[in-house]
């Protein structure tokens, strides 16, 4: 089970051939072979590498990080720094020893530690803030609740909305730059849409916003399916979930560059760790550098792409974008493997379980969208690394039955 042996099978071009064994790497894909799995945009699946270090860790030096003098325990609060280090090489961090990471049970809880422990003591009264309405919910609440935090204390922000272009849906930087004004201290932004599979262009937020404020990164759905670079990115947080990019649930992380603005370091977070989740991220983010996250950036858009095609070859089915659907001329690409689709008739609760009697696992409803966002439910098909261009002609034929 060398994942290395991907990179030597000419990976992603000649995919009959490293198919097999990377699927073999995945029990829980190799022990179902009647069931296709398409939520991964929800949770992605594990490879038996992260499921052996989470067993080889509990099962040889499980401890509590950070109390006791004895081995186990410096073992697990070594395995909790080693973890932040690996984060940090993944991130090709420049300056690891300027930057620090904050281990979280996920996004959500990344991104609101990010507003209520760091914002408040950024933002002054009359301070505005720009955020992305038509993203996930995790990356608009929490910023919402700041503002009525600080309301309550005297404090005025105002949250200004990130502005979308409607052709493409990502962020648009030509209106974001009236948008910002010199009361802007922050924005939150989107790496990868997590209902259009679109990459939000946060390089051109960066150069709209200026070099001084600060922007916060949701990279739910990039850690993992594309190179994440803070670097390229130049941004201040990044905030993920490692369920999302093939380690446990409970084990995400915050990356701050601690460069604009006062230092982040969340308090109340001195219970105990999730060690052992951290040994399976370490291992993810093993596994998916030997992989090349580059090349599963190429293979998932490929799929998503196949899928997309087919779907605009059948009539009942609109593929949705922003706000409005993806048409040939649109240049929208899918990336990140995310497709998202309606059926004219046909709603999506029915198109769930009609695909599950037929072994395809799909998520059907409003995919956490903020208020901004589509108002009905549709059906989101989101690929990883295991899935293949068969699961995706098969799910084509049983879609092709229901015109
Ligand atoms: N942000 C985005 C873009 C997401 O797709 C998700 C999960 O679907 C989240 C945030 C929330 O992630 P979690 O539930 O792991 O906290």
């Amino acid at each position: 089970e060398d994942v290395s042996l991907i990179r030597e099978e000419s990976f992603p071009e000649d995919l009959s051939r490293w198919q097999r064994p990377l699927r073999a790497m995945f029990p829980i894909i190799a022990e179902h072979p009647e069931l296709v799995y398409l939520d991964s945009a929800a949770t992605s699946q594990k490879p038996r590498a992260v499921l052996d270090a989470v067993q080889t860790y509990l099962t040889t030096v499980n401890a509590n990080a950070g109390r006791g003098t004895y081995p186990w325990a410096n073992a697990s609060t070594a395995l909790l720094e080693d973890t932040r280090a690996r984060i940090k090489s993944f991130f090709a961090d420049p300056a690891p020893e300027r930057s620090d990471v904050f281990f979280t049970s996920g996004t959500t809880a990344g991104l609101r530690s990010v507003a209520l422990d760091w914002l408040p003591g950024v933002l002054t009264d009359g301070d505005e803030i720009v955020v992305p309405f038509a993203d996930h919910q995790a990356n608009l609440v929490p910023w919402l609740d700041l503002q009525k935090l600080l309301a309550a204390r005297g404090v005025r922000v105002t949250v200004r909305e990130m502005p979308y272009q409607a052709a493409s849906g990502d962020y648009d930087p030509a209106a974001l730059a009236e948008t910002v004004g010199p009361r802007t201290r922050f924005v939150a932004a989107t790496h990868v849409h997590h209902v259009y599979g679109a990459d939000m262009n946060v390089q051109r937020i960066r150069r709209a916003v200026g070099p001084e404020t600060p922007i916060c990164l949701d990279a739910a759905q990039s850690v993992g399916h594309l190179p994440v670079s803070v670097a390229d990115l130049d941004v201040d947080f990044v905030v993920f979930s490692g369920h999302k990019a093939l380690a446990l649930p409970g084990s995400g992380a915050v990356w701050a560059r601690q460069a604009r603005g006062p230092r982040f370091a969340p308090g109340g977070w001195d219970g105990t760790p999730n060690t052992a989740g951290a040994a399976g991220l370490a291992a993810a983010l093993d596994w998916l550098e030997a992989a090349g996250t580059d090349r599963i950036e190429r293979w998932t858009t490929a799929l998503a792409l196949r899928l997309t095609d087919g779907l605009r070859k059948l009539p009942p089915y609109q593929v949705l974008g922003c706000q409005k659907s993806l048409d040939p001329g649109s240049g929208v690409q899918p990336r990140c493997g995310i497709v998202t689709f309606r059926h004219r008739d046909i709603g999506a609760h029915d198109m769930g379980f009609i695909l599950f009697s037929h072994g395809f696992m799909v998520r059907t409803d409003d995919h956490c969208q903020s208020g901004a966002g589509e108002k009905t439910s549709s059906v989101r098909v989101s690929v990883h690394v295991y899935n293949t261009p068969e699961e995706i002609d098969r799910l084509l034929d049983v879609l092709r039955t229901l015109e």
